[in-house]
């Protein structure tokens, strides 16, 4: 079976404990590879590679960091197909959504750092009748943690890693272990683009040991963090007697809000998407869909028809819209919250159930599931799921809209389907969400701020934001006569 090993100093190596993890491929249900279980001491030795490695790195020129981040990229863009596959294996999601979505977007974070980093400039000041300049430096931190999930393995990874690098820090980076197999590769492409030893290290394992031994290293001395609401909570008490910076993306639980003004047929194609892209297990699926009551009958009628038609069948055939979830418990969590609703008074307006596809029969298949329910408190209107399932329900005014929209913990994202402008402005000001979208979903422009509000976490990555994360501000002001 093959054995995925730790990236540690530019050479691969096993866990010094000798332990292993086993890793499943969704699609069969079968184990395919093992991963390390490394222990503590393994991510030591990532730290002190890392460590080593920070001095020179650090002071390399903004150009030649931007080289070896634009050869990644190109890398990773060259061996799209071979990525996009075994990222599909590993995680069970569509080969079509891996190809056009995940590892093109790995290559984009590289290649959007890589020319960010070369205008990436900070303020200076002239405090005027006190005969002083102030000039601001924005320097690396030293060694820094990325941890990531699951639901978007490749494209999450790079998207911490490629601006920790680009602005000189070195770097201790743990993926999710439902899904290492494509962070194993990055490995590789670092060294062939040329990255030097030590200044990103990768640390397979469990989320309770290796992970927490990353963020208890005292002296790694920020954390960037993408996954769920309860473990960002446990990460930030752990990091805050050590005053880490943090960077926390979590959990979502994101509205739709359908206005009887928008274009039909685009939003209804939109939101299929925005409901069960990626089985659902995008942090900014739209999960609970508001339409306004005089198309709800008619929504409720066209939706159900078109979310029935969509396929559920293995991620390898090219007319899969649904592929496997990412692992069993994952599946039976989603199942759990499906009979939930339905002891909630909720009403399976259709799926819930498991799939059984051919050739796949141990496979985490589950059928796309529409619930209509009556109360917004319900547990499945107020809880992340994380699969495919959605909520609808009817709204009367837009006061009544805003106030489902934020009446939940949570605040990622929210879409808004209408053409009146007034609405949109007054909307968009008053959601609790860190992005709000307007006649579209999951249009990314890597230039913009992302990231949640209240539980969905705290920080902004992307663009600017992630750059600023990455560097310590120090103000330098000098008095002269
Ligand atoms: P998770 O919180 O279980 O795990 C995320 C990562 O953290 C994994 O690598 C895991 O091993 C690690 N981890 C777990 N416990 C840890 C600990 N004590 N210390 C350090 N690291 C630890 O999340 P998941 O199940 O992998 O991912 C799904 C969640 O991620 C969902 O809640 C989803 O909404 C969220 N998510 C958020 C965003 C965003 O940008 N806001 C994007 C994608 C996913």
């Amino acid at each position: 079976m093959q054995k995925i090993l730790n990236y540690i100093n530019g050479a691969f190596q096993e866990p010094t404990k000798g332990e292993w993890i086993d890793n499943y491929n969704p699609s069969k249900g079968e184990v395919y590879s093992l991963i390390p279980n490394s222990s503590s001491e393994d991510v030591e030795q990532a730290y002190q590679a890392a460590k080593a490695a920070y001095p020179s790195w650090s002071n390399t020129t903004i150009e030649y960091r931007s080289e070896i981040l634009s050869k990644i990229a190109a890398i990773i863009k060259d061996n799209l197909s071979d990525l996009a596959y075994t990222e599909s294996l590993d995680n069970g999601k569509p080969l079509s959504l891996a190809t056009k979505i995940d590892i093109p977007r790995a290559s984009s974070n590289f290649q959007f750092f890589a020319n960010a980093i070369t205008q990436f400039s900070s303020e200076s000041h002239e405090s005027v009748g006190l005969n002083a300049f102030n000039f601001t430096l924005r320097q690396s931190i030293g060694v820094v943690g990325c941890i990531s999930p699951w639901n978007l393995p490749l494209y999450l990874f790079t998207w911490k890693i490629a601006p920790a690098l680009a602005a000189g820090n070195t770097v201790v980076a743990k993926p999710s272990e439902v899904t290492p197999m494509t962070a194993y590769l990055l490995g590789e492409i670092c060294t062939k683009a040329g990255l030097p030893k030590g200044v990103l290290n990768i640390v397979h394992g469990l989320g309770h040991t290796t992970g927490q031994a990353i963020v208890e290293h005292p002296n790694i001395k920020a954390i960037s963090f993408t996954g769920g609401t309860a473990t960002g909570a446990h990460i930030a008490r752990t990091a805050a007697p050590m005053f880490k910076k943090l960077s926390l993306e979590l959990g979502g639980k994101n509205p739709n809000l359908i206005f009887a003004d928008c274009e039909y047929d685009k939003m209804m194609a939109v939101t299929l998407k925005s409901s069960f892209a990626n089985q659902g297990q995008i942090c900014l699926c739209g999960s609970r869909i508001f339409v306004e009551k005089s198309i709800y009958k008619q929504f409720k009628t066209d939706f159900v028809k078109h979310v029935t038609a969509l396929k559920v069948g293995s991620p390898f055939e090219g007319d899969t819209n649904v592929g496997a979830l990412v692992s069993k418990p994952h599946m039976e969590k989603v199942q759990s919250y499906i009979k939930i609703a339905e002891d909630e008074g909720g009403t399976v307006l259709c799926g819930g159930n498991q799939v059984q596809v051919d050739g796949h029969e141990n496979g985490y298949y589950l059928e796309p599931t529409v619930i209509e329910v009556a109360d917004d408190k319900c547990r499945v209107n107020q809880e992340e799921i994380f699969g495919p399932v959605v909520t609808i329900m009817p709204f009367e005014t837009e006061e009544e809209a805003l106030a489902l929209a934020n009446g939940v913990r949570y605040g990622l994202s929210s879409t808004i389907w209408t053409n009146n402008l007034n609405r949109t402005m007054k909307l968009a000001k008053q959601l609790e969400a860190g992005i709000v979208w307007v006649n579209t979903w999951l249009l990314r422009d890597l230039r913009t701020p992302f990231g949640g509000m209240k539980d969905s976490g705290v920080g902004r990555e992307g663009g600017l934001e992630a750059l600023r994360f990455f560097t310590e501000a120090k103000n330098i002001c000098i008095k002269f006569d």
